[in-house]
């Protein structure tokens, strides 16, 4: 998107327009495909298989995402001291940094920088120094790289969330930071969303919301108080997966017809009984927008066909949307004209 003169639109200017979408969930896609190990859940893709990557971020686009978000989700110094290989911390974030940057500028998408929980926040001034200092350095080489704003993502304690909004905001960027909200539905700081966005609203945060951990059903109702209580943009990017009142976070989920998966639930690597159809993602999104959330997307577990359905759901047709489903040609269940009667008669017997 541009503004007829050929200069990029920034993130600001295209929330002023309408909703911006921002695909996540490399980590799960990746670790489905056999790149990325559950667990630890470090990105080494990106330095193993750049041009994976770089197509990952180039599918997301075609199915309606606006944003190449680099893949530095806990590409952090905790993490890659806990696979014993903070040597790569550098040359995997200017890598992640750089191949997001060559997909944006090909696609004409928004280029994000992204930060993280960083597994260290304890509420302790030592805690904060050391968080304050991995967010520093992440953030410096987005902003090397020339992001467009920077994602504060996945944080469990708002008062990590509001260190990390302090460096990104430092910057000059625009900020998008998103908590996530476990069983309980505050906090880890024991505050509501509400009130905790409506802090980091206050600090300076330009789109303040939630992401991860909840499915579209057990977001909303939360989004529904968020959007009450702040004034400016909100986010929301769910996983998709049917969490419910009783499980209302995908590690809690249970799936008792199942007695295969190792340990005591299907969080992470069993979840597929519980995704979310395309049609889910794509009632979630009308709803989430019809509350008013202008920043959308899809959290762990999203697949491309996830993000179309979010983009389809704003009544937007992005490429991929050539190949959305027409069942009229289909061998048996179509309606075509040329499609034999005696095939279309077996149809019930499918
Ligand atoms: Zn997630």
């Amino acid at each position: 998107m541009s503004d007829g003169a050929g200069t990029k639109l920034g993130l600001l200017e295209r929330l002023a327009e309408g909703p911006v979408i921002c695909a996540e969930g490399y980590l799960f896609e990746f670790e489905r495909r056999g790149y990325l190990q559950a667990g630890a859940f470090v990105p080494e893709v990106v330095l193993e298989h750049p041009e994976l990557v770089a197509q990952l971020h180039r599918e997301f686009v075609h199915a309606g995402s606006d944003v190449v978000e680099a893949f530095t989700y806990y590409a952090h110094r905790e993490k890659l001291r806990t696979i014993d290989k903070e040597h790569l911390l550098e040359p995997l974030n200017r890598q992640a940094l750089a191949i997001a940057k060559e997909v944006a500028d090909d696609t004409g998408s928004l280029l994000a920088g992204d930060i993280c929980n960083t597994n260290v926040f304890v509420g302790s001034d030592d805690s904060r120094l050391a968080v304050r200092r991995m967010f520093a350095e992440q953030v410096g080489w987005a902003v090397d790289a020339g992001v467009d704003y920077v994602v504060g993502e996945t944080f469990t304690w708002a008062e990590e969330a509001l260190i990390g909004l302090d460096v990104i905001k430092s910057t000059g960027l625009p900020a998008v930071i998103t908590l996530a909200v476990h069983q309980d539905g505050t906090t880890g700081d024991g505050w509501a969303p509400e009130d905790a966005c409506k802090r980091l609203e206050d600090a300076g945060a330009d789109v303040v919301g939630l992401n991860c951990i909840r499915g579209p059903r057990t977001m909303l109702p939360l989004l529904e108080r968020i959007r009450e209580r702040v004034d400016g943009h909100v986010a929301a990017l769910p996983v998709p997966y049917r969490t419910t009142d009783a499980e209302p976070t995908f590690q809690s989920l249970r799936d008792p017809g199942c007695d295969l998966i190792p340990g005591d639930r299907p969080f992470p690597s069993a979840l597929d009984p519980f995704v979310c159809n395309r049609y889910e993602l794509e009632d979630f999104a009308r709803r989430a927008h019809a509350l008013g959330v202008a920043y959308l997307g899809v959290c762990c577990g999203a697949g491309p066909h996830h993000i179309r359905a979010v983009a389809e759901g704003l009544g937007r047709t992005p490429p991929a949307s050539r190949y959305s489903p027409d069942m009229s040609k289909h061998a048996f269940l179509g309606t075509d004209a040329r499609i034999p009667q005696e095939y279309k008669e077996y149809a019930d017997r499918l």
